[in-house]
């Protein structure tokens, strides 16, 4: 059986040339899939009827199914989906008013090891399908029409590829499934309503920038290479500089183009003014926007968030300089749904769960440590 769901435009062409079928009808399938968020093939009525039972008896639409479901006070909701291999990861919706950001997994955990985030802690166990990636938008869109009772929006209107794991290490899923966000006949979602979120991985920024035209946010989290290769040890392959030069790739595109800079505030670690005056200085000349994260703890975390006065006058700071700087509301963090609080199931490959909980358990006074710093 082929999983239909997941394969963009062009594979869906593809597939449809190798049944002897007119390439045209990927349209037709992507309107079926996506735009009405059918998963059933008699219901594909502009279909002949032979190509229909031709579908039905080759082709499968296969959603991850959603093992449960967590609204916050607030109207987030946080869903686990199951994905094969007795894995669970974790999609989040966040309504406004007139705007719906759904928050999605790349991978299932997460190989990079960043100390704040506690999706790193699960350990790593596979990439995710494009189908398990898309998948989750089309789980969650029909769970949400089926929503009437909330005030605020039930329609996607964004997506951030901000839940577990790495995307840019998945380009190969995550690249198809873009594609389909942004179609015009799928999700058709503008490019600065989809954003890839990453750590920092310069091959895949330079792929993105040829391959997909999206939003691009860098957990950036530190001003300088000593701090930063301690909260986000990948900064040790791929230093700030390295970065900001592959962010002013990205920016060269188009006059409109910016990156937004993701800044967790961790209190006593990367938040004091002299921190913000040298970020202020490293960012002068790439075009980008800072959003403060206030740090949201998890369950053995080392560290703590930053006081809401110290993250204004580091705002303060940002703007003064001329930089566009905004601060993360957090949303969601009653049902452990804000960001970094994502965990799911993993069946860690890695073994690096079992190190970090034999860690805190030698080494319990670790909270207490970050805070006197
Ligand atoms: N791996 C990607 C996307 C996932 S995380 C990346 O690193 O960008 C999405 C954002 O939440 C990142 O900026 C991440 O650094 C941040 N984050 C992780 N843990 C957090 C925590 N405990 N509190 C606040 N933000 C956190």
């Amino acid at each position: 059986m082929i999983n239909l769901l997941g394969l963009d435009r062009g594979q869906l062409q593809q597939f449809l040339i190798e049944c002897g079928e007119k390439p045209y009808r990927a349209v037709q399938l992507l309107k079926w899939i996506y735009e009405r968020g059918v998963d059933n093939f008699d219901d594909m009525t502009d279909i002949s009827k032979n190509f229909r039972s031709h579908l039905k008896n080759h082709c499968s639409i296969q959603t991850p199914d959603i093992m449960s479901e967590h609204v916050a006070s607030d109207q987030t909701r946080k869903w686990l989906m199951a994905v094969p291999g007795g894995n669970l990861i974790e999609t989040v919706f966040i309504p406004e008013a007139k705007r719906g950001t759904l928050c999605i997994s790349s991978q299932v955990g997460c190989a990079l090891n960043c100390t704040f985030c506690s999706t790193a802690r699960q350990g790593f166990n596979r990439d995710l399908s494009a189908a398990e990636i898309i998948g989750q938008v089309w789980k969650a869109q029909q769970r949400l029409d089926s929503v009437t009772d909330s005030p605020l929006s039930t329609k996607i209107t964004n997506v951030v590829m901000m839940g577990m794991g790495e995307p840019l290490l998945n380009f190969e899923s995550l690249k198809p499934a873009l594609s389909i966000m942004r179609d015009e006949h799928a999700y058709q979602l503008p490019r600065r309503r989809v954003t890839v979120s990453t750590s920092g991985v310069i091959p895949g920024i330079d792929r993105l920038i040829k391959e997909c035209d999206v939003s691009l946010a860098l957990s950036l989290h530190a001003p300088n290479d000593q701090l930063r290769n301690q909260i986000v040890p990948l900064n040790k392959k791929y230093n700030i500089k390295a970065l900001l030069d592959a962010c002013r790739r990205y920016t060269a595109q188009n006059s409109r183009y910016f990156v937004t800079m993701e800044y967790v505030m961790l209190k006593g670690v990367n938040d004091s003014i002299l921190h913000a005056r040298e970020l202020a200085k490293i960012l002068s000349n790439v075009k980008c926007k800072v959003n403060l994260i206030p740090f949201n703890p998890f369950p053995g975390a080392a560290y703590k968030c930053s006081s809401l006065e110290h993250i204004k006058s580091f705002a303060k700071v940002l703007t003064t300089k001329g930089i566009v700087c905004t601060t993360r509301t957090t949303r969601g963090d009653d049902i452990d749904a804000a960001c970094g609080q994502l965990v799911g199931k993993v069946i860690d490959k890695t073994k690096r769960s079992q190190r970090m909980l034999k860690q805190q358990r030698t080494a319990p006074d670790r909270v207490s440590n970050a805070e006197s710093t």
